[in-house]
């Protein structure tokens, strides 16, 4: 029997066909969650829109709803090893990993109460006499897509500031992982957000994902995902006139300058690609190395790389455990292929993991890969791949580098590594990404705004400002004439 899911206030069957998950790890099944259909999509928006017009929320100050979401903040960490291993048996990502995730859902959701409490409407400067103010009122019902690589981080990032705007949210997470966004709704009812506010509707993207986003009450979309998917979702959008977030794909550039600290440089780019399996839209996919230290510098990439501990994700000591499914490793496989038949020479990886520490039969496991000896305009340097494969490319001097790290469609972060402040701040300035890391990757803080440039997405996430995304600003003027108006005499 499949476990029920949230529409509307209620757990119980959707309409559509059951979603299976599996541990990709060992390809045992998880559970079974009844998905939703179109019908319950129409029946959460409307659910969604009377939770929103009665005063239990509507009226709820800004305290109050702050202080609710620091309760599901409470939650989540009470909860967080359990959640902790949901997470890791819905997409394979090592334990250690995973905490982290759970406990960067905690902390935004903690954030957004902090700002749901202190966010302020402002008064402008007037012109006449009256008082004029800027005010901020919920959007309506919002639909938050999300993707399979960190569910419970991007559901928060998504159900946190919307909840804090006074929104409705409706949450689709992806097919293949629906379970720790079924947690984030028990948790969201528990800690007394009224009923109807937070719907969880598990189900395939082309038709659930399909019937939020063309939905005409549907005010807002916030989606993380593929560029293509993306794309549609902005065409969609632009007919309803509706706005929308994309957080899309990347293809990130990490730079070694020969001056870098190497030991920092090393550690910093295997990080930067092979944490997560390289299934993260930040993973630094494509390094340049300054020519001078090229050769030095990649052998010692090479050397550490194979020293990565790849195997059971709930063994703490595990860096790499297998991708999403077998589906997507097959994807990888081929862009590996691609990258041979391109000309490409494999330093290291390029095949499945062997070897008696596990068995590794039973999962999608695939070795760390870097390929070298490939062009910039390679379909396999530039196209999103998602998984643990680096290319290694050499550059000369800061033009050279420029013109070749901006050159892809994506824009959506970039490593420096280089002791010269002076060229870090220039380079930080000329590199198309939406986030640069200076000596150091993938670090985050809920505070900062994050999101891309050029396909890789519209629109940022994080940061205070984040809580406007989900509120329409108002207008107020406040007349202080002490006679009518003079015109209509
Ligand atoms: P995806 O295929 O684009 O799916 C993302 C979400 O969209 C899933 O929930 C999916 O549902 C749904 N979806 C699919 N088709 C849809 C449609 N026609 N209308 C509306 N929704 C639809 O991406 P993914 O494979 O899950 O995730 C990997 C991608 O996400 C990579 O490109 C990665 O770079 C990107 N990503 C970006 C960020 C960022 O912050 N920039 C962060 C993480 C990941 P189904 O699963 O049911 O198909």
């Amino acid at each position: 029997m499949a476990d029920p899911i949230l529409i509307g206030g209620e757990w119980k069957p959707g309409r559509g066909p059951d979603m299976v998950s599996i541990y990709p790890a060992d390809g045992s099944e998880n559970g079974v969650v009844a998905g939703a259909d179109a019908a319950d999509v129409d029946e959460a928006v409307a659910k969604g829109r009377a939770a929103m017009a009665d005063p239990a929320w509507r009226d709820m100050k800004p305290h109050e709803r702050g202080g609710l979401l620091m309760g599901v903040s409470r939650l989540i960490s009470e909860r967080h090893e359990e959640l902790a291993r949901l997470q890791m048996r819905d997409n394979g990502k090592p334990i250690g990993e995973t905490r982290a995730l759970v406990a960067s859902a905690a902390g935004t959701f903690r954030y957004y109460g902090a700002v749901a409490e202190t966010m302020e409407d402002e008064i402008t400067p007037s012109r006449g006499p009256y008082v004029s103010m800027s005010i901020y009122d919920p959007i309506g019902v919002v639909a938050a897509i999300t993707p399979w690589n960190s569910p419970v981080a991007s559901d928060a990032q998504k159900l946190a500031p919307a909840l804090a705007a006074g929104c409705a949210v409706i949450l689709k997470p992806a097919g293949v992982t629906p379970l720790v966004a079924l947690e984030l709704g028990r948790i969201c009812e528990a800690a007394g957000i009224p009923p109807g506010i937070v719907s969880v509707l598990p189900g395939p993207g082309s038709v659930i994902g399909d019937a939020l986003v063309t939905h005409p009450d549907i005010a807002r979309v916030a989606f993380t995902g593929g560029t293509e998917v993306g794309r549609r979702i902005a065409r969609q959008a632009a007919d309803k006139l509706m706005p929308v977030s994309l957080e899309l794909g990347g293809k990130s550039p990490t730079v070694v300058f020969a001056d870098a600290k190497i030991d920092h440089a090393v550690n910093g780019v295997i990080f930067g690609i092979f944490s997560s399996s390289g299934e993260s839209c930040i993973a630094g996919s494509r390094l340049f190395v300054q020519r001078g230290i090229l050769d030095e510098f990649t052998a010692a990439l090479v050397a550490k790389t194979e020293a990565l501990r790849i195997g059971d994700p709930a063994d703490e000591r595990t860096q790499m455990g297998p991708l999403v499914s077998m589906a997507h490793r097959d994807g990888i496989e081929r862009y590996v292929a691609l990258g041979r038949a391109e000309g490409g020479e494999v330093l290291t990886g390029g095949a499945r993991p062997e070897g008696s520490g596990f068995d590794y039969e039973k999962g999608s496991f695939y070795r760390p890969t870097i390929f070298a000896g490939l062009p910039n305009d390679a379909r396999m340097v530039q196209e999103e791949i998602f998984g643990p494969v680096l290319a290694i490319l050499p550059f000369d001097d800061e033009d050279d580098l420029v013109a070749q790290a901006n050159d892809t469609v994506f824009g959506l972060a970039c490593g420096l590594w280089t002791e010269d402040y002076r060229r870090a701040w220039r380079l930080a300035r000329r590199i198309d990404a939406g986030t640069v890391w200076i000596n150091t990757y993938k670090m985050f803080s809920i505070a900062t705004p994050f999101g891309g440039l050029k396909e890789s997405g519209t629109g940022r996430e994080k940061g205070r400002q984040g809580i406007r995304q989900y509120q329409e600003q108002k207008a107020l003027y406040w007349g202080t004439n002490e006679t009518p108006i003079g015109w209509a005499d």
